[in-house]
């Protein structure tokens, strides 16, 4: 397949009018492909040549990229730099001034220039991934110029998400969109949509016999909520309660002689946790798969210090002093593999004994504190406890509970704090819109427009307007700036909303917010007729907590969570 064809089908891909429509243009696109080319082009779609944990980047800001185009143009540097900056997007820049051309590129050949893009570096390099870009666009027509330079500039999002691409894939070559689930389970477990499609193509076996692997993020598995001891002693039974530790979660892999750190979005953060792998290695010599909470510690007191303090670690050159300062101790609740050996399918009882007799005590490492529970008393008690030692509360572990990677489901439920008259939890929305600021704050914005993710349609579902929580200077400065990138003219494909906000956004950044209730409203598209017909779920009283760029946009609080909060919103009060 020509690139160009593979362009035309992203634009309507874009404008298509539902999630099946988009699953089937997608589903002929990839038959349409030789077999070679769909793993590439299902990177390609998320704007990548490697899946994200491998970690190349192209490093091409947009201020290079338009010194290429200005090359493939044969124009001069600074009137292009200035004109793209001024268009605001060099995609839309590059479509207009560039000359109708048909280069015949396929797929591969693409493909195979951008990962030379990525993979050069070192001395020399900027002007050599220039050239190479100016020579790439000089062969392509306007329309696959732009997304060429999307790309590059890592500016390309399609409107489908994964879902919808192992939806398209299951259609493609295994005839029927309702065998994702395999596909599922192999993404689960791999985290690498290309690798899955290759296996896709082999069939249905290879899809089955697929097994996780040192070195690849497995995703991670999540806790449902519920308000009280007693719903959850209803729910589990006697189980397994352990302190919920409020870091960052971490999952390390070490296959005996090589570590990687991965964060809850699956980026390689290996460099960030230094002096953990050094007690690791201290301590085990066996290959593992192995979860934490990694939470700075008083280097004094040894006392855990909040959420925030871990993020002083998120920086691109970690030095001595940083790590000196924001001591980590690692909380470790969970082995996934052990000595050549997968454990996701064991029940959490035999998981936990393997980590028990895996752990060796070291001064940055400790096992969660755990109990064992039979009824609700216990489990208020030790809720207490965990409060009394700096935690955020529990999450209780249903004993037969096997590790079920990428999905929130029952076998884990967390038990937050819940503050009177609020909420038991907060809730992280996708920003979608926005309405701008009058007054004060005029030239910012006034209130967003915030989402829940609805993984079954694989869309946004609108929650709430939020405008109180900000600082002014959140909304005046770090807003515009961090959503500048994600602005567009029309609602998203993907963004289901009955309200018109002034802009609108990708669904891209993730906010925590609180609220007061939840209530039913005709204005929000959030499980819209399913507790009632024509009324959605709203917020009552939202207020924003803080940015959440440790989860992707389909990490967010889902439809079905808020329906699940609706119904046991007036059960709560029990701390
Ligand atoms: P929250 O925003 O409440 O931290 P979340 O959406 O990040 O939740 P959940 O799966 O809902 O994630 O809640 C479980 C989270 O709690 C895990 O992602 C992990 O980071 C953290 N955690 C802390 N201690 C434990 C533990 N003992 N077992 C499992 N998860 C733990």
């Amino acid at each position: 397949m020509t690139f160009r064809r593979f362009v035309a089908t992203l634009s309507e891909v874009e404008r298509a009018s539902s999630r099946l429509v988009m699953v089937r243009m997608l589903a002929d696109a990839f038959r349409e492909l030789p077999p070679a080319e769909v793993p590439l082009a299902v990177l390609l779609l998320q704007g990548r040549v490697a899946p994200e944990f491998e970690g190349v980047e192209f490093g091409v800001a947009e201020k290079e990229a338009a010194k290429a185009l200005a090359l493939a143009l044969g124009r001069d540097e600074a009137e292009v730099v200035r004109a793209v900056k001024e268009k605001g997007d060099i995609g839309a820049y590059a479509r207009e001034v560039l000359p109708e051309h048909d280069g015949g590129l396929t797929v591969q050949q693409v493909y195979d220039e951008l990962r030379a893009i990525a993979e050069d570096s070192g001395r020399g390099s900027q002007q050599r991934k220039r050239e190479r870009l100016a020579r790439l666009i000089a062969a392509s027509s306007p329309e696959e110029a732009a997304v060429i330079l999307r790309i590059v500039t890592g500016r390309l999002r399609l409107g489908a998400g994964d879902a919808t691409v192992l939806e398209a894939l299951a259609l493609a070559f295994l005839g029927d969109r309702n065998k994702k689930p395999l596909l599922e389970r192999a993404y689960n477990l791999t985290s690498d949509l290309a690798y899955v499609a290759r296996l896709t193509l082999k069939g249905e076996d290879a899809l089955r016999a697929v097994k996780l692997e040192v070195g690849k993020p497995v995703r991670m598995m999540l806790a449902e909520r519920l308000p009280d001891p007693e719903r959850i002693m209803d729910k589990l039974g006697p189980h397994f309660a352990e302190h919920k530790y409020d870091g960052e979660r971490i999952q390390v892999h070490f296959d005996g002689r090589r570590f990687w750190v991965y964060s809850r979005r699956l980026e390689n953060i290996t460099h960030q946790y230094p002096d953990l792998l050094e007690a690791l290695r201290e301590v085990q010599q066996d290959s593992f798969i192995i979860e934490a909470e990694a939470v700075v510690v008083d280097p004094v007191t040894g006392e855990m210090r909040p959420f925030q303090n871990v993020l002083n670690r998120k920086v691109k050159h970690l030095t001595r002093e940083l790590v000196e300062k924001y001591p980590v101790k690692g909380f470790v609740f969970e082995i996934l593999y052990h000595a050549g050996e997968a454990l996701i399918d064991r029940p959490y009882t035999e998981r936990r004994q393997v980590l028990e007799r895996w752990f060796r005590p070291h001064e940055r490492l400790a096992l969660a504190a755990k109990r064992y529970v039979e009824k609700a008393s216990e489990l208020r008690q030790f809720f207490d406890e965990s409060i009394e030692a700096g935690c955020e509360g529990l999450v209780c572990k249903k004993p037969d509970g096997e590790y079920e990677a990428g999905k929130r489901g029952f076998k884990w439920v967390k038990y937050k704090r819940g503050i009177a008259g609020k909420l038991s939890d907060t809730l992280d929305l996708v920003v979608v819109g926005a309405w701008l600021g009058r007054g004060r704050r005029a030239g910012g914005y006034g209130s967003l427009l915030a989402a829940v993710y609805n993984p079954d349609e694989d869309r946004f579902e609108t929650l709430t307007k939020v405008g109180s929580g900000f600082s002014d200077e959140d909304l005046n400065e770090v807003l515009p700036r961090r959503l500048e990138p994600y602005r567009r003219r029309e609602r998203h494909p993907r963004a289901w909303s009955l309200l018109e906000p002034d802009v609108w956004f990708e669904p891209v950044q993730v906010i925590e917010v609180e609220a007061q209730e939840i209530t039913l409203s005709p204005n929000h598209t959030c499980a819209f007729g399913v507790v009632q017909e024509g009324r959605g779920l709203a917020l009552r009283f939202p207020r924003f907590v803080r940015y959440r760029d440790d989860k992707s946009p389909e990490e967010a609080t889902t439809t079905s969570e808020v329906v699940e909060m609706y119904r046991n919103q007036w059960a709560q009060g029990s701390t």
